[in-house]
């Protein structure tokens, strides 16, 4: 789930390890290690619970560690409490395998007890451990190869994992395998580098490969060799990564998470003209076609988290622009739920890392029942964005506070142009009318800029959040798909209790819980729905709620319900969300700084989850 980083190479390795590890902090962990090895004989292992600053300490800055090969990981427990003896590399008692992992073993008690029958001895309660201790296990009784330990040890464990080991036989090499947690590859001249996620490695190579589920690969200076499970030699291609390593720094922001936001209009833009070229919508990148949209009549939205509330949001667009029918579903009762998919379905799946492993697991059901998929992802060669039929990059370029911002609008802008597309494609838009819509999206990256010019007022008001327990957001059809996003924005980084409802939904229980004070931020932006909406301020404000409004230009008259109101540009309020979601990230930034709070690594959060 967390941090991994290895290196073989003819420079220091504890500094690139630590290094390394530094740019994946953001992930989330509360351990973290290195192991090194100097040549044929010594391997030093280094870890601590805690912050990579100690580790940084205790090794003085990886000056104290001396060798060119090692591995290193920061660890979000799972399987054991943090602690020293829980953080990783793990080792055999003999000092004969040594490894990191991120990822579950999910049958590792009963693994465990045959080893022990075995003679081994445990000293953690980890999981990985017991995959540690499995791959000696292999090695010695068999022929003494790692890539047929590692193979023998597979075949038998199951759950997730991104493994790196080192042998004591085989200095200045590392072995990886991998099944549904990320790693990826690097090559250099004379290095080779591999990480659990590209910001790691962006600074020395961008030159990778993508090693798939159930293969192996084995690391020399410089070198690669990629392995399936029957140890058999595979050929892979190298792939150029394209982001810039300053775009994974802070670039002069105090947090990544302001500075993300503030990249917003910029990646919105690169990502609509990923696909708009002369006017029109050009899908030959997503490799769907106008045939295949005619023939769908059902749309299963599947994700998690924001990218949940992406898929709530397009559902109106969608089903308001053709007649497909459009179902949202959360990955992680998807796929637990006994159905059968409709067989002219599209299951699309929504992930930035395209690692989450309940949607992963979704479109792999989807797949199974023989459904067209379409993965709208981030992250080049992701799982996700591998196994799906289709995919639709967003152009987002490498997030890094846990609190999405610009993959989220991101997502939003490219389902807006995918609903467009099966508009167009299904014959139920006309000319005009696709025209306009189209130009209504390119307005998006501009309008957005001048919210985040006015972002001050939103700071002041923010600081009347500080202290409140409770925060409620309200809305209709559209605006309740940003509610809820700036619900979850808030309570993931203020950690101040908050939920969102339909507005019309109040009634039905949670107007219960107003009392005098309690905070009801409003989304009011969708016509036809704004009486209503206020109707429902009406009623919180007069049982003593203090209301905040966020709405478009010109609705002076929520003054006078609201105590504050916030304006953003009018827009076609099928595409309203990628405004009014803009304060309501900001709202939530200043509260969580406000309260002091570290606002990139929200507590007991990681950044994508690949873990179930
Ligand atoms: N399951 C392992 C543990 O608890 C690895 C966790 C991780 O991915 O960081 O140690």
């Amino acid at each position: 789930m967390c941090g991994i980083v290895g290196f073989t190479g003819n420079r220091q390795a504890a500094p690139v390890l630590l290094d390394g590890l530094s740019k994946l902090e953001y992930r989330g962990y509360d351990s973290a290690g290195i192991a090194v090895r100097d040549g044929e004989s010594k391997t030093e292992i280094i870890k601590e619970k805690g912050k990579l600053k100690v580790l940084a300490e205790m090794t003085d800055y990886g000056k104290a560690v001396k060798g060119t090969c090692g591995i290193g990981h920061t660890r979000w427990a799972t399987h054991g409490e943090p602690s020293a003896v829980n953080a990783h590399p793990h080792s055999s008692d003999d000092g004969n395998v040594i490894a990191v992992h991120n990822g579950i073993i999910e049958n590792f008690q009963e693994q465990r007890e045959k080893l022990i029958k075995k003679g081994y001895v445990f000293h953690s309660q980890t999981d990985t451990e017991v995959a540690v201790k499995m791959i000696d296990y292999y090695y010695k009784k068999y022929s003494q190869q790692p890539i047929e330990a590692i193979a023998r040890a597979m075949v038998r464990i199951r759950g997730s994992y991104a493994l790196c080991v080192m042998f004591k036989d085989f200095p200045g090499e590392i072995y990886c395998a991998r099944k549904d947690s990320p790693m990826i590859i690097g090559i250099a001249d004379g290095e080779s580098y591999v990480a659990s996620d590209v910001p790691a490695i962006l600074k020395y190579t961008r030159n990778v490969y993508y090693i798939g589920n159930m293969e192996i690969a084995k690391l020399e200076k410089g070198n690669v060799t990629f392995y399936n499970i029957d140890s058999e030699v595979l050929e892979k291609q190298l792939t150029e990564i394209k982001w810039d390593a300053e775009s994974a720094e802070k670039g002069g922001y105090e947090h990544f998470m302001l500075k993300e936001i503030h990249e917003q209009p910029k990646v919105i833009r690169d990502t609509i003209n990923s696909v708009v070229t002369d006017g029109k919508v050009h899908f030959d990148s997503v490799n769907l076609t106008d045939e295949e949209m005619q023939q769908i009549g059902l749309i299963y939205i599947v994700a998690c988290g924001s990218a949940y509330h992406v898929g709530m949001d397009l559902q109106y667009v969608i089903e308001s622009l053709t007649s497909l029918q459009v179902r949202v579903e959360l990955a992680s009762e998807f796929r637990y739920r006994k159905m059968t998919l409709n067989k002219k379905s599209l299951v699309i799946v929504i992930s930035q890392s395209g690692e989450t492993a309940d949607t992963l697991a979704a479109l792999r059901e989807a797949k199974e029942q023989g459904i067209k998929t379409l993965g709208i992802v981030n992250v080049v060669g992701s799982s996700i964005a591998r196994e799906a039929d289709n995919v639709f990059y967003t152009l987002a370029g490498p997030e890094i506070s846990v609190a999405t911002t610009k993959a989220y609008s991101t997502q939003l802008v490219a389902g807006y142009l995918l609903a467009l597309q099966f508009a167009k494609a299904r014959g139920e838009i006309e000319e005009t009318k696709y025209n306009e819509l189209l130009e209504a999206i390119y307005s998006i990256p501009d309008k957005v800029e001048r919210i985040l010019e006015d972002k001050e007022r939103l700071q002041w008001f923010s600081a009347k959040l500080i202290n409140v327990g409770d925060a409620f957001f309200i809305g209709r059809g559209i605006d309740y798909a940003i509610g809820m996003e700036g619900s979850l924005k808030l309570k993931e980084i203020s950690y101040i209790h908050s939920e969102a409802y339909a507005a019309g939904e109040l009634k039905h229980g949670p107007i219960s819980l107003i009392e005098n004070g309690t905070i009801v931020i409003s989304i009011v932006t969708q016509n036809g729905l704004i009486e209503k909406t206020v109707s429902n301020m009406v009623e919180v404000k007069s049982r003593g709620a203090k209301v905040m409004a966020v709405t478009e230009t010109g609705n002076y008259f929520l003054e006078d319900t609201a105590e504050f109101v916030c304006y953003v540009p009018r827009i076609e309020p099928l595409f309203a969300g990628s405004l009014s979601v803009i304060p309501l990230q900001l709202l939530s930034y200043y509260v969580s700084i406000g309260k002091g709070f570290d606002v990139d690594k929200p507590r007991n959060l990681a950044k994508s989850v690949t873990v179930e």
